[in-house]
């Protein structure tokens, strides 16, 4: 049976506003199709994964002090990180792991967590903690050939510089920065984004692009997805639109 392997990164340090239900909406939507989904996680202490065996690698977001301290221990894998996604491994990077794979974060009190050094990108928080990008966020997004209304939820006082390629253009909320017309970072099989949500729920197109992708690389082939039943993802998508329609 085909299968597609999830590895979710740091589950237990990196949980925001549900950023786990991005995995659970991944293999409900791989098992609707009767295929096979297989999570594994990986935190501090665990074996070492080899992400090349991954067709699908997870992290989600975190509080400063989490990312303080799984830094160093992320870091250790740079090597086999940048690698795999040379390989095409999709990364799914929410909000603190999306700035742990930019050159570094600056915290409000100016220390500096490192990042992997990946992307160009760079982050620093606002010298305000008060001050945070939070709220509602809608998108416009080009996945290949798809263009769709990205919605999700944003809460970070980190503001991202340097980015070469958005993952979409704002239309309601702040991205990568306050007032940023832009949100995130996409480059082919990867996209870093501020937007929890959990992001998959609310956009089954986005999960169904990144599935589709995985078995396309892994099988040689352009899958065409049995749809599934999205009425009540549709009707919630359609009201989230609709109030904040004013920008959309
Ligand atoms: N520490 C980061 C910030 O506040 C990330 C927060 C998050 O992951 N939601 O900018």
């Amino acid at each position: 049976m085909k299968e597609i392997k999830i590895l979710h990164l740091y589950p237990d340090m990196l949980e925001l506003y549900g950023d786990y239900g991005n995995v659970q909406v991944l293999k409900y939507r791989i098992e609707s199709r009767g295929f096979k989904a297989c999570i594994d996680e990986y935190s501090i202490g665990d074996t070492p994964p080899n992400f090349n065996d991954y067709d699908i690698v997870f992290a989600g977001g975190g509080a400063d002090n989490e990312q303080g301290i799984l830094a160093e221990d992320l870091i250790q894998y740079k090597d086999d990180i940048k690698q795999a996604i040379q390989n095409g491994v999709f990364f799914l990077l929410i909000c603190g792991a999306y700035q742990l794979f930019g050159q570094y974060y600056k915290d409000v009190n100016k220390n500096i967590i490192p990042g992997l050094e990946i992307f160009e990108y760079y982050t620093e928080a606002i010298s305000d903690r008060q001050k945070r990008c939070i709220g509602n966020i809608v998108l416009e997004c080009d996945l290949g050939d798809i263009k769709t209304k990205i919605i999700g939820f944003e809460n970070h006082g980190g503001q991202t510089f340097n980015i070469s390629k958005p993952f979409g253009r704002v239309l309601f909320g702040n991205g990568n920065k306050f007032g940023d017309t832009e949100e995130g970072f996409c480059d082919k099989n990867v996209i870093a984004t501020y937007l929890h949500g959990p992001l998959l729920s609310k956009n089954p197109v986005l999960s169904d692009y990144i599935i589709k992708y995985c078995f396309d690389r892994k099988y040689d082939e352009d899958i065409v997805l049995e749809p599934l039943n999205d009425d009540f993802e549709n009707l919630c998508r359609e009201q989230l639109l609709e109030r904040f329609s004013n920008k959309t």
